[in-house]
This record gives structure tokens, sequence and C-alpha cells, in this order.
């Protein structure tokens, strides 16, 4: 075998290539240390020497990937294929390499053990190159469909068949994705800052080229060919993914109002998948809160940023929530969370669960980097940049530097099916800090849930027009407890779901006798029906839980002044309960009842 003393060899145009076994024996060393200043050196000395042209490639082999993981290749081979390999390039059975990995539980140090046989055997190898190894682990992780199981093999035998015992140990770990040094994000960019940089004490420069790029391959590129000055340069760039900024948190508002200098604007937090969408004019990229590349599974939301944004290129962030079609209410979480990781189906998808974003900010606008600039003016270009549509809308929010406004907007919230309310700086230095958890953002969720563990029978005192698929029937009833205080029937909830197709179609018909073209002198209620209807229809009603409630009457300042209770995610369970007079509906006091039984503190 040829023995490698330099870390280098010479190519056919002379110039100077990385042996791939200075790489493994940098991972050895790695390897056996936990100290990370000591893992820092080792990768130093590893970038110095290697050439510009290939640092992001040493950079993503030693992360275990090829590259950036926004881009979704994966390379993980499955273990059957890499002991066939194993088994061809040791000139050993498959059974014996199955035996030895039972054995020492790990495939990379198999091949290790293995080809140390060999060794004795076989005298001729060629020194692999790392621009070699990375080419042909490429071919291993691009190579898809028939017949793609023997490429893979064959390449990864290739490789084998080159390989000192030492780095087939790295190859066979790489491969079957269980490189696993360590090694964290910022340790590369400390290595990068030291070996290209001058000192770790810009490791922060270079912390921000990663956080604006999500690439650690490419700041390394950027880094060692340019030094600093292309890291000072370093711009947002439309197809890499931004790391987001995310939120600290607090549970009392004065606390929130304190810490964010006494007023702030306040949004909804809506419960979907963040997307943070990149726009040109003949590409698109939609990256999920991890960047994740979620682009084919949501072709309709790539459709409605087209249709909603008015310019070239863009970068918005938002959160996409799944949608009631019929009711134009938004659903839980769980729903939008069926719309990911799909290959197929999708057109289906998109019709079953359509999908609302609402936008929250932006940061790249034709040119201009938006994320070095305050939070009101990124909501203000954001509300130029962008004209509302059924598909992309903004998030709502609302200016406060009161406790209790705040505390209503987070109910409201609430009440319309989201998580909770973001409380954001409008300070002048309120910039979007890529990849921070920081204090600039405060997100405020509630303390306590009132789960419903029973059903309830409600009164139907009006309806919505149907919308979509609902068009020419009711999209929703507005239900009501009866309130035996005050005779009266209190609205609690809208009722869209759990409606069959034929109940549905038949609901302007069973209510025509109930219709009245006033409110009635018994129904209070803040909101404004399409329709009002003699209280008289009972059905029966399960809901995910109760909320306080700005908009609905029912149980009107009990818990919390100005504000009621309602059901959150109601569904009708099928049941007309005919049997029951409206004043045998479920009363106002049980619901209070229920409220206070059912509350539990929020264990998150
Ligand atoms: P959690 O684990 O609580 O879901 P997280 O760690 O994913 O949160 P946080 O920083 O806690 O992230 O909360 C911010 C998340 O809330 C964002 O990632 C985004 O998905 C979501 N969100 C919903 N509405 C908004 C909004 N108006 N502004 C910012 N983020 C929002």
């Amino acid at each position: 075998m040829t023995t490698l003393k330099s870390a280098f060899t010479q190519n056919s145009f002379g110039e100077s290539e990385l042996l791939y076994s200075t790489i493994a024996d940098v991972y050895e060393k790695i390897e056996q240390t936990t100290k990370r200043l000591e893992m820092t050196r080792y990768l130093v000395d590893l970038f110095k020497q290697t050439p510009k042209e290939i640092v992001d490639k040493v950079v993503y082999l030693t992360i275990g990937e090829l590259y950036p993981p926004y881009v979704g290749i994966e390379l993980g081979i499955a273990e059957k294929l890499a002991i066939k390999a194993i088994a061809n390039s040791a000139g050993v059975s498959e059974k014996e390499v199955q035996n030895v990995f039972r054995e020492v539980g790990d495939l990379g140090k198999t091949a290790e053990m293995l080809l140390e046989k060999r060794k004795q055997v076989t005298l001729f190898h060629q020194p692999l190159t790392v621009e070699h190894v990375y080419e042909t682990l490429e071919k291993i992780a691009r190579a898809t469909g028939e017949g793609a199981q023997d490429v893979k093999i064959r390449n990864l035998s290739g490789l084998l068949n080159n390989a000192s015992p030492k780095e087939a140990r790295y190859l066979v770990r790489m491969v079957t994705g269980r490189l696993r040094l360590g090694i964290a994000d910022m340790t590369v960019l400390d290595a990068l800052a030291i070996a290209f940089g001058g000192g770790k004490e810009f490791r922060e420069e270079v912390e921000r080229a990663y956080n604006l790029s999500s690439d650690l391959g490419y700041v390394a590129k950027v880094i060692a060919e340019q030094g600093l000055e292309g890291i000072r340069n370093f711009r947002v760039t439309v197809g890499r993914p931004i790391r987001p900024m995310l939120a600290e948190r607090l549970t009392s508002p004065q606390e929130i109002l304190e810490k964010v200098g006494g007023k702030a604007i306040v949004e909804f937090k809506y419960d979907g998948l963040r997307i943070q969408a990149h726009l040109t004019p003949d590409q698109a990229w939609l990256f999920s809160r991890r960047l994740e590349n979620l682009t084919n599974q949501f072709p309709d939301v790539v459709e409605g940023l087209r249709e909603a944004l008015k310019c070239k290129e863009a970068i918005v962030e938002g959160e996409c929530v799944a949608i009631d079609p019929n009711t134009g209410e938004m659903l839980p979480f769980q729903m939008v969370a069926h719309r990911r990781g799909r290959k197929y189906g999708i057109e289906e998808m998109i019709e079953e669960i359509p999908v609302t974003v609402f936008l929250f900010d932006v940061l790249y606008v034709d040119g201009q980097d938006f994320t070095v600039r305050p939070f009101l003016e990124r909501r203000k270009a954001l509300e130029e940049v962008v004209e509302p549509t059924e598909r992309i809308r903004l998030s709502e929010y609302a200016i406060v530097d009161n406790p209790e406004v705040l505390d209503d907007f987070m109910h409201k919230a609430i009440e319309s099916g989201c998580e909770g309310v973001m409380v954001k700086s409008i300070g002048g230095d309120a910039i979007y800090q890529a990849g921070a958890r920081g204090w600039l953002w405060i997100k405020y969720k509630r303390d306590y849930r009132s789960e419903m563990a029973d059903t309830v029978d409600l009164v139907a005192v009006g309806a919505f027009m149907g919308r979509g698929k609902r068009g020419g029937t009711y999209g929703a009833l507005l239900m009501a407890a009866y309130d035996k205080e005050t005779d009266a029937f209190k609205t609690v909830c809208k009722l869209g779901t759990g409606f069959d197709d034929e109940t549905l179609a038949a609901l302007p018909k069973i209510f025509e006798p109930y219709k009245i073209d006033h409110k009635h002198p018994r129904v209070d209620s803040k909101i404004e029906a399409d329709v009002w209807f003699v209280p008289a229809k009972v059905l029966e009603v399960i809901g995910a839980e109760l909320t306080i409630s700005p908009s609905h009457t029912c149980a009107l300042d009990v818990i919390r002044k100005g504000s009621g209770i309602a059901i959150r995610f109601p569904r009708f369970t099928g049941r007309w309960r005919d049997d029951k007079a409206p004043e045998d509906a479920t009363t106002v006091q049980e619901i209070v009842e229920m409220y206070r039984s059912q509350l539990k503190r929020v264990e998150e």
C-alpha cells in the first residue's frame, strides 16, 4: 500500500490536491477529544492545509454532509448496501461482514477491520483525493430510480478499493449518515475565523454571514478566498435561507411591556408552519423553521405569493395556517402538518386542506436588505409590498402600551384559533436578529387551558353565509347558551365543522321556519350574523376547550371584565337535540362551572 507522507498529491495539471487521508487523520484526532478548543485547533490546521477552492467541500464532509442541509439531498445509504460494498472490497462474504458488524456495532470500524486483513494481500492503490471522494459521494447521493442501488454499491466499492483501513472507517460512517464527529456549527465558525479571519475575535462577523446564508461551506469559501473583507460585504441572497429570528418568552403582560420599553407591536401568534419564502421572477423557495425545503409541498403558497407580492424579488416570512375551506376559520396546527413531507397527492391536499399564509416580516426586497432595518420599517415595507389576498394575508396587529389591552388582544388571538401573541419591539435597534433568540420578540401564550371534556347543547340563533364549496348555504351557525338569570341566549361560538354534506345543503331549509330579519330580542350578541333565527333548534357540540373571549357574550364580565367565554374549535357531533327546548340548552352558569373546573396549567 502506498504510504502517504504528504497531505497533498498532484493532479495532471500539476495542482496540489488534498488527500482524503489527511482528513481521516484529523477526524481521528477529533474523535479522541471532547475539548472544543482542541477540536477547533485541529480544524484550523486542516482548513489551512486545504486548497481554497475546495474548502467548502471539506467543511461539508466534516459535518457529515455534501451540501448545506436546506438543499435536502441526503447521503445516508442503507446499511445493507454498505455491507455489500464492504464485502466486495474486502473480498469476504456479506455474512462475515454482518458477523463482525454485530460484534463491534459500528459499520465504519467493521470496514476498517476487514480491510486491515486485506492490506496484506493487496499492493496497488490510488491515493484518494478529497475531490475524488466528494464527487463519488455525490454520485452515490444523487443516484435514484432503477439501478440506483447498483450505482451506489459500485461507487462505494470503488472508493473502498482504494481506501486505507482508516479512510474506510470514515467513508463508511459518512455514507451511512453516521459520521457524527460532534463538531458544532459554532466550532466550525470559530475555526474559520481563526484560520482565515485573523483570530477568534472575528467569530461574530463570520457568524453573521452564516446566519444570513445558513451555509457553512459557502461562508468558508468566501472567507478563505476573500478574507474578512468578503465576510463584511456578505449580503442576504435570494435562495439561501436566513436563519430565523426567535423569541423569548414571558408570562406577565406587565413584564413584557417593561422589557420592550413600555410600548410595542403585538401580533397574533398563528399556530401553523413558519415559512420563509424567497422569490425571484422565475424561481421560488419555501423554507421551514428548520430550513427544510418545502417548496414542492406548497405550490399554492408560491402561486399565492406571486399574486400578492408587488415587487420582483423578495424574502418574506409568515406562518402557514390551515383554513376551514367552508367557514374561512383557522384550524389547529395538526391540520397544516398533514400538508408537510408529501411527495404525492399534492393537488388533492391543496383542495382538502387549503392554507393561508399570514405574513409577519420582510427581509429583502429588490436589492434592499431589510434585516438591518428596525421592525416598524419592515412592517411598513411589508404593507407596501403585499397586496393581501385570501391566501396571503398580513398578520393582525395592534400597538399597545397597556397590559390590559395586551391581554385583551391575546384573548382575541386565542379565540381566533391562534396560540397567543408575539410582542415585538418597535425601538430603533429592533433589527432582524437572524439565528438568535432575543428580547426583541417576546411570545406570550396562556398559562391556563380549559379543555372540554364533555359535549354541550347549544341553540342556533343566527347564521353566516357560506363561501367556496358552501356557497348558497350557511357556512356556520351562531350558537348560544341559555342564561337563566336574564332569560336570554348568549353567544358562545360559530359552528361550521362536523356537518356532513347532506345536512349542510339542507341547513337553509331546516332553519327557514325560524328565520327573522332582525336579531331576536332574547338574543344577546356582539357579533353581527348574516341571518337571524328565533332561538329554537338545539345542537350537540363538542369543542377543544373553553377560552376567554372578547367577542362572545356568554358569561360576560364573569371571569374577566369586558370578556365572555367561547368554545374554541367547536364541532357538531351530528346530534340534533330536538328533544330539548331552547331553555333546556346548556346554561351560561354551567359553562362558567365547566371553565373553572377544567382549568389546567399549561405544561410546556
Ligand atoms: P415554539 O417552540 O414555542 O413553537 P419556536 O421555538 O419554534 O417556538 P418561538 O421563538 O418560540 O419559536 O416562536 C416563534 C414562532 O412563532 C415562529 O417561529 C413562528 O413560527 C411563529 N409565529 C406565529 N405568528 C408569528 C408572528 N406574528 N411573528 C413571529 N412569529 C410567529
